[in-house]
């Protein structure tokens, strides 16, 4: 590949998380409020971002939501352990890589949000042929960098604008590959800053779920993990090793391209979404059922189920979290009622309740 192809390749690479940070510039401004002081003096040899109040809006492919009490984004590996080691340990925590399965609601979030993207980005091809890759690496690069060291089975990773920590965090898939199909062995760090290697065999993983074995008693529907609400983190993933067939890296970008213009042809791209809201069930696809409803074009504030994808739920402009979850909640109480099939969503929420004084 020449150098413009491959300019041209990285431009379409692109295409997709670009779109899911589209008009960012035009998403609401949100009043810079502080929620109560949760927060108390961190180490002084950070060497990462640290800020308050910082607006999620910013930080998630919806456009929309509250603001994170305390935020960093860590200088590397070792300034991450610094920051969770000085941070208090019942102080609740989030990772967010690309914020494009993450709805944070309006009243924002009383805690910590730790941001991967951007941070750590370590990749290479190892000596036994595992690509080795941090948590901060794009699903767009990992794909690309795996055909160019002739690799294949990795293109699927090209259409998932999002992270590979958010991707061993949901297990992400399409086109029949799924993240840990490929995960030999997956680098966590613990609240206390210890890092720890765990094997695939420590998790349940299902269809867009990932559960820590030792945690699947406290992980139930009673704490609405069905229904897409997230509990505080206790481990983040920061890397993984990750296992690829050898194969044509030329294939292997014609067929990146192929799944890139299907995602554009399908998907509405051009405004802000988080993918797909709700799982599909077993045997089914949640947007035929939400379509069969007559919910495509349904509005709640600014929020909007796509017109072209059923299973997509778009800011139009000025959609709230609050306008956003309202219509997931509209939608699962029709299809509900009319089909009898329960949808489960897919997307994460986190955060408060916005109060009305
Ligand atoms: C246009 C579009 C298309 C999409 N298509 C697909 C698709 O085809 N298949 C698919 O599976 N998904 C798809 N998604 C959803 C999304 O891209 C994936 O779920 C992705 O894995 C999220 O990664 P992220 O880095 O953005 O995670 P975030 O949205 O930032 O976080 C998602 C969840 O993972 C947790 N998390 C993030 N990083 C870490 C970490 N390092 N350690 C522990 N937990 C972490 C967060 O706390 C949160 O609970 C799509 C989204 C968009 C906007």
């Amino acid at each position: 590949m020449n150098r413009s192809e491959d300019r041209v390749q990285k431009t379409e690479d692109r295409g997709v998380v670009a779109a899911a940070r589209h008009s960012f510039s035009k998403s609401p401004a949100k009043p810079p409020y502080f929620l109560p002081s949760v927060l108390c003096p961190l180490s002084s040899g950070l060497r990462g971002k640290l800020t308050h109040a910082e607006p999620m809006s910013r930080h998630t492919s919806w456009r929309a939501g509250g603001v994170a009490a305390r935020f960093y984004q860590p200088a590397d590996l070792d300034d991450l352990r610094v920051f969770l080691c000085s941070l208090p340990l019942d102080e609740p925590l989030y990772a967010v890589g690309l914020g494009s399965n993450l709805l944070v609601r309006d009243g924002g979030i009383r805690g910590t949000v730790v941001l991967l993207h951007g941070a750590l980005k370590e990749l290479c091809l190892q000596d036994g042929g595992l690509i080795y890759a941090q948590a901060g690496v794009p699903g767009a690069k990992l794909a690309r960098f795996a055909a160019l060291h002739g690799r294949s089975g990795a293109e699927f990773f090209a259409g998932i604008p999002g992270t590979l920590g958010g991707m061993l965090a949901m297990n992400a898939g399409c086109y029949g590959g799924e993240t840990w199909q490929h995960a030999v062995k997956v680098q966590v760090m613990t609240r206390s800053g210890e890092l720890i290697e765990r094997t695939p065999q420590e998790y349940e993983i299902g269809y867009r779920s990932v559960v820590k074995n030792q945690d699947r008693g406290s992980r139930s529907e009673d704490c609405g993990e069905q229904a897409g609400f997230s509990q505080s983190a206790e481990e983040l993933f920061v890397g993984a090793w990750l296992a690829f067939e050898r194969g044509d890296g030329e294939i292997a970008r014609k067929k990146i391209k192929e799944l890139l213009a299907k995602r554009i042809a399908s998907q509405p791209l051009n405004f802000p979404n988080a993918g797909s809201v709700f799982r599909n069930p077993p045997g089914d696809y949640a947007a035929r059922l939400i379509e069969q409803c007559a919910l495509k074009g349904k509005c709640i504030g600014g929020a909007q189920v796509s017109d072209k994808h059923a299973n997509f739920i778009v800011n139009t402009g000025r959609a709230t979290a609050g306008d956003i979850e309202s219509l997931i909640s509209l939608v699962r109480e029709t299809v509900a009622n009319q089909t009898g099939v329960l949808l489960h969503p897919e997307v994460k929420i986190i955060g408060e309740y916005q109060k009305h004084e």
